[in-house]
Parts: C-alpha cells; sequence; structure tokens
C-alpha cells in the first residue's frame, strides 16, 4: 500500500542538531576524528544524588503510571521551586510536569492557539517553535534577534510585529542558539507589550541555571503577567539530565487542567521514577552545587571558545552571557553558513550547526555548543581555522 500523509506532516519541521549529529556519527564508524560541537545537551553526568533518588525510587515501586500532570507530591515541590526561582506564589496545581519541556509548548499552542492566529517566535530561535506553530496551522512570525543587539530583543520592533491576530508570544532567555539575555528592562517591556495588547506568553526559561554574567529575570515574575504567561522549564539542561525526559509548565490553573487532558490523550504521564529524582534536583544543597560546578566550567569553555574564534579573521563572535552556546558571525569570512558547517564537518571533522537551521535571521551564523572538554574546543577551533585561512576562502 502507498501510505499517502496528512498535510500537516509537510509543515512539520525538524532539529538539525539530530541531523547532523546522525551524519557525524556515520563518519565516525567509517574511522574519522569528528568533534562534536553541535550537541545541545550538557557533557556532563548527572549529579550522583539525583540517579540515587531515582533508583530508590524504582526500589520503592516506582513503576506505575502516575496521575497525568505528575505525582502531587511532586507538582507541589515543583510549585516551591517556581515560588522559590520566581518569587511568584505558585501552587502544585498550576505546575503540569512532561516527559521534556517540548511538550508544554506543544500543549500551550493545542489549547490555546487557533488556526490563523500568529505567533510571534524569535528568529534566530530554537527550531521547535517554528515548526509547532506551523503544524498546529497558525503562523509563525519572525522576531529577529540581532548580533548588534547582543542577541537580547528589539523592543520596538517587537511592537511593530504585533497585529489583532497577534495570539502568542514565545520568548526565551537566556536564549538557543545566542546565548542572549534579556535584562530586567526588555523583560519589563516585554510584559508592558504582552499586557497591552492581551498577549499570552510562552517564557521558555529552560537554560535559566546557565548564567554567566547579570542575572535572570522571568518574565512569569513581572506584575500582571502569571495570568497570561506559561512557564516553560525542565531538568535536561540545568542538571544534565536530558535522557531523563522531564519538563515543567507553571500557568493559571484552568489552563494547567487542560493540560492535563492533553497528556490523558497522548503520553498518559511523565516517568514516575524520574519525577521523584526531580524532588531531589529542586531541594538538595548538592543538587545546587553541582548546578554551580556546571556553570563555572561552562564559563570558562565559553571565555575559551570566544576568544579563539574572535581571533580567526573574519570571525566576530559575541560574549554570551547565558546558556551554552556561541552563534559567530562568518560572514566576513566568504563562506555561507550551510557551506560552511558542511565543509567543517567533511573535511576538518568539526560539528556544527547552520545558524538558517534556527530561521532565516541565523544566515551568516554558525552555532557551536560548548558541551566539550577545553581540549576539544581548543582543537575545534584550531582546525576551523585551519580551514578558513586566506588560502581556503571560498568564492
Ligand atoms: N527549549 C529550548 C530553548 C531548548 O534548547 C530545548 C532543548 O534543546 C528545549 C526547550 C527542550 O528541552 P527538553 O524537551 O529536553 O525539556
Amino acid at each position: 500500500m502507498k501510505l499517502t500523509y496528512a498535510r500537516r506532516m509537510s509543515r512539520l519541521g525538524t532539529e538539525s542538531a539530530f541531523e547532523v549529529l546522525a551524519h557525524a556519527r556515520q563518519l565516525e564508524a567509517a574511522g574519522r576524528d569528528i568533534i562534536h560541537l553541535e550537541i545541545g545537551e550538557p557533557d556532563s553526568a548527572t549529579p550522583q544524588n539525583i540517579i540515587d533518588a531515582a533508583v530508590r525510587a524504582l526500589n520503592d515501586g516506582a513503576t506505575h503510571y502516575t496521575p497525568a500532570g505528575g505525582i502531587w507530591e511532586v507538582r507541589e515541590a515543583t510549585a516551591r521551586y517556581v515560588t522559590q526561582r520566581t518569587g511568584v506564589k505558585t501552587d502544585a496545581g498550576q505546575i503540569v510536569l512532561t516527559p521534556g519541556s517540548k511538550n508544554i509548548l506543544l500543549f500551550a499552542l493545542l489549547a490555546l492557539v487557533e488556526e490563523g492566529d500568529e505567533v510571534i517566535v524569535p528568529d534566530p530561535g530554537y527550531p521547535i517553535y517554528r515548526s509547532l506553530v506551523d503544524f498546529i496551522g497558525a503562523t509563525p512570525v519572525s522576531l529577529p534577534i540581532r548580533q548588534e543587539n547582543d542577541f537580547r530583543v528589539a523592543v520596538d520592533e517587537l511592537a511593530s510585529l504585533i497585529t489583532p491576530s497577534t495570539k502568542m508570544l514565545i520568548a526565551n532567555s537566556p536564549q538557543n542558539p545566542t546565548g542572549g539575555v534579556l535584562t530586567r528592562e526588555d523583560s519589563e517591556a516585554i510584559a508592558a507589550l504582552a499586557i497591552k495588547h492581551d498577549l499570552v506568553v510562552v517564557s521558555d526559561e529552560i537554560y535559566s541555571r546557565l548564567i554567566f554574567d547579570g542575572t535572570h529575570t522571568s518574565l512569569y515574575s513581572l506584575p500582571g503577567m502569571a495570568e497570561r504567561t506559561v512557564l516553560l522549564d525542565g531538568l535536561s539542561k540545568a542538571w544534565a539530565m536530558c535522557g531523563w525526559r522531564l519538563g515543567f509548565g507553571a500557568m493559571p490553573v484552568d489552563l494547567a487542567r487542560r493540560m492535563e487532558t492533553l497528556m490523558i490523550n497522548s503520553s498518559s504521564c511523565a516517568a514516575a521514577f524520574t519525577q521523584w529524582a526531580a524532588v531531589e534536583a529542586f531541594e538538595s544543597p548538592e543538587s545546587d552545587r553541582a548546578v554551580e560546578t556546571m556553570v563555572k566550567e561552562f564559563r570558562r569553555r565559553r571565555d575559551v571558545i570566544v576568544d579563539a574564534l574572535n581571533a580567526i579573521p573574519g570571525v566576530r563572535c559575541h560574549r554570551p552571557a547565558g546558556a551554552f552556546y556561541v552563534f559567530p558571525d562568518i560572514t566576513a569570512t566568504g563562506w555561507n553558513e550551510r557551506d560552511l558547517a558542511a565543509k567543517l564537518l567533511d573535511e576538518v571533522g568539526v560539528a556544527v550547526l547552520a545558524g538558517t537551521a534556527f530561521g532565516p535571521h541565523g544566515a551568516g551564523h554558525i552555532r557551536l555548543s560548548c558541551a566539550n572538554s577545553v581540549e576539544n574546543i581548543e582543537r575545534a577551533t584550531q582546525r576551523i581555522a585551519t580551514l578558513l585561512t586566506p588560502a581556503a576562502i571560498h568564492n
């Protein structure tokens, strides 16, 4: 039988990190030495105390379905964590636990956005935003995120993109792929626009623990915002738990109930032992120390990679204030980002992502992840420098 696919499938995008990783692994299988700077997950192990908590939970029988929105005690612990981080009193009923934070975004779109509505997405931005907005039949509207503006949101430009059809704004700070961090003033100006135009905000704060300079201001924490904001966060990045699959959202209680219904209709629940491990991540001082150690190491790597990239003629790299990516401008090298990313992998064995994998405004940039050792980052930047010597300039 020839399968015919629903039209919506043609609107679904992808995350090129997974594709580049697969290609890089094939090259490795063929004997090539590849340095992985494409990956969006911490390279460290999950802290041992969190692993121990999960093993204890399994031994204690956490092997069953849980309530769809999460185990109540874990929702309470998550609510305490959100309250402590944002200063906004948040109850367990406002929390939904999902197998990865992508579900929180998908469910927010499914629950709140009609076909034909406009959703403002950062560009460059995490590719899943645009993909899911397209998938549900809404219209993604690009909000350019520019290096000249330290990869922060240009608030006047955001204001100019809002129309009567705008339903939702997706914000992300610290940002993937640029490492840009919104200042408190930026966040206040964005909040004022959201309130003025009655927008729902999905505030993706999954990198909020990974800040090198300045502080994180949660959009959810600003006056008048908790009632219109879905705070999206998860365990993947802060505690190196990508494979455990646990994300969470904090939101108005009515919306949380609808997300529970969406969970009943999709995953049923997040894994029980993973949920119990989250309590250890949120509440143990040992887990906090592990986060601090990781942030210190990522800061060190950020400085190594930024300095090495800026020493290469034609490369201009902003020093990001958060997350674990750098997003250098490579236009002055004469290369376009797709050719350069392909050449770096195929010729010198450095896996990076083309900036346009994150939206049209990523043109002229590549994304490199710091989730690799300083030694490998140094080897990778040397290889990049070799490829980009004037003799190798592409016409
Ligand atoms: N949001 C951003 C900005 C991300 O970069 C990622 C993962 O790379 C996610 C959300 C999703 O994370 P997870 O589904 O592992 O919680």
